[in-house]
């Protein structure tokens, strides 16, 4: 039985002798425990930093490890896409976990019990994130609550740490859509699931690769990669102010009537630039659905491979 873990680094190099040192090792538990053969691909996301040298020494120091690296920066779920379609084709389940250590490698062994038990998806979940600083924390918590509110399909506090079985990856790699937004995506596969619960660890070199405006932009993608909801809100604040209207027309022709007419400036003024708002934001979302459909219209391709080991 072949199992593959997956992981995408971008300008990892100060991480990636630990991560292959880490995995290695839990890859040897593995295979002695559970009589898999596991391979390390790292995909490298066009880094421009030593990553790939670094991917390639390692590969050459030992023979289970392996390595993508595509031709230029096309984010982590892409990244993790292309580790997923090798995958697919070289094993029979693959673990996708990130390159910081994060997200405890020791659950691997657990993860792959569950898989030869019969679970087609197990998802790694943090029990807690006090790791996390307090900002990152708080934004990523308040994103799985919207989410959960607007419909969106997401499993709290699950990231990118999951097995899936190869039956799983090849329903996976069915869905056309190029705005990837894996962890919901992979949450309405269904199959046989389970979950494990593990710590979150700090990063352990290195920064974080996901500064606030990729966070801001990847929660926006999950949100709009999966709901219509934002677009029916329009729709509600539309008719809201259509009421809000009516009463101010009846009020003024009322107040027009008995002769107490005001020069009422500033009301107006205020609501000149709250109805300006509420329409600039009504645009903007809609804005982000044509902007998907325009990204998902021409079909490009999702990345390409520069190399392989
Ligand atoms: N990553 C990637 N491409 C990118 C950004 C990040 O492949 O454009 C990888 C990164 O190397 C890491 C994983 O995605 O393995 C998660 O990134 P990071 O740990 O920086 O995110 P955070 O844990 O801060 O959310
Ligand atoms: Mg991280």
């Amino acid at each position: 039985m072949k199992l593959t873990i997956v992981v995408p680094c971008y300008n990892e190099e100060e991480m990636l002798p630990k991560t292959t040192e880490v995995l290695l090792r839990v890859a040897a538990d593995v295979d002695r425990e559970c009589g898999t053969a596991t391979d390390v691909l790292y995909i490298d996301d066009g880094s421009s930093d030593r990553t790939w040298e670094l991917v390639l020494q390692h590969a050459e120091e030992h023979p289970n490890v392996h390595g993508l690296k595509l031709s230029s920066n096309r984010g982590h779920q892409q990244a993790l896409w292309a580790g997923l379609e090798w995958a697919a084709e070289h094993s029979d389940a693959a673990i996708s976990i990130d390159a910081d250590l994060q997200d405890d490698a020791n659950q691997v062994l657990e993860m792959t019990r569950r898989f030869l038990a019969g679970d087609d998806i197990v998802y790694g979940v943090r029990r807690q994130r006090k790791s996390d600083t307090w900002f990152k924390r708080v934004t990523a918590q308040g994103f799985y609550r919207i989410s959960r509110r607007l419909g969106g399909n997401v499993l709290y506090n699950h990231a990118d740490y999951r097995l899936m079985s190869r039956r799983a990856l090849r329903a996976l790699l069915d869905f056309p859509e190029r705005n990837l937004f894996l962890r919901g995506m992979v949450y309405s596969l269904g199959f046989p699931h389970s979950i494990v619960y593990y710590d979150r660890g700090e990063r352990l070199a290195g920064e974080s690769k996901y500064p606030f405006r990729k966070m801001v932009l990847f929660a926006l993608d999950g949100i709009t990669s999966f709901s219509v909801k934002p677009l029916r809100f329009i729709v509600w604040l539309g008719m809201s102010f259509m009421v809000i209207s009516l009463i101010a027309i009846v009020y003024g022709l009322v107040s027009y009537l008995s002769g107490h007419v005001v020069p009422g400036w500033s009301s107006l003024l205020v609501s000149l630039w709250f109805i300006g708002g509420a329409i600039l934001l009504a645009v903007g979302i809609i804005g982000e659905y044509v902007g998907k459909i325009y990204a998902e219209v021409k079909r490009r391709p999702r990345y390409f491979i520069e190399a392989e080991v």
